[in-house]
């Protein structure tokens, strides 16, 4: 049997997703504005993508907004974090790297472990971009990149 050379970035973020942890039923935080395969990703592990702001600056998800956010909604209980209002685990949070600018990664990552979330980050749109001389994808708890055609790869 040949293997399939070619894994497409949503199944690599599907499977970022299951080894974070993220199991049916749970919520995964996604930015508002992204391409459809991060949202795709999390309802494909049957988790309910959560949409959080994106700020102006970076065009992605907006640490201030998501503190504000996580603040007034979530709990922290025995290391999980729960969605007061559903009642749902909040697992993990994906942060996208749009257009290739990078998102705000320092206060992402002290956002999310101090509401023990896991950090995945979209990157496949950020080939050779670099947040603080490192580069992007290294940061959260997984990154993954896409060499689909249309990405800055070609
Ligand atoms: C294109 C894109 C994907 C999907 O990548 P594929 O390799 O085509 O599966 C996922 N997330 C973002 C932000 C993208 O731009």
């Amino acid at each position: 049997m040949r293997l399939r050379k070619r894994v497409v970035l949503a199944t690599a973020l599907q499977i970022s997703l299951l080894l974070a942890g993220v199991r049916p039923g749970d919520e995964v935080i996604v930015p508002a504005l992204t391409f459809v395969a991060t949202a795709n990703a999390v309802a494909y592990v049957g988790a309910q993508p959560h949409f959080a702001d994106s700020e102006e600056k970076t065009l992605g998800m907006d640490p201030s907004k998501l503190e504000e956010w996580l603040s007034e909604t979530a709990v922290v209980r025995e290391g999980e974090c729960f969605n007061r209002r559903t009642g749902k685990r909040i697992k993990a949070a994906v942060a996208v790297h749009v257009f290739g600018h990078p998102v705000d990664l320092d206060p992402l990552l002290e956002i999310c472990q101090r509401f023990k979330l896991e950090l995945i980050e979209d990157a496949a749109e950020a080939l050779g971009s670099f947040y603080k001389n490192r580069h992007v994808v290294g940061w959260g708890r997984f990154g993954v990149l896409s060499f689909n055609g249309n990405k800055t790869v070609t």
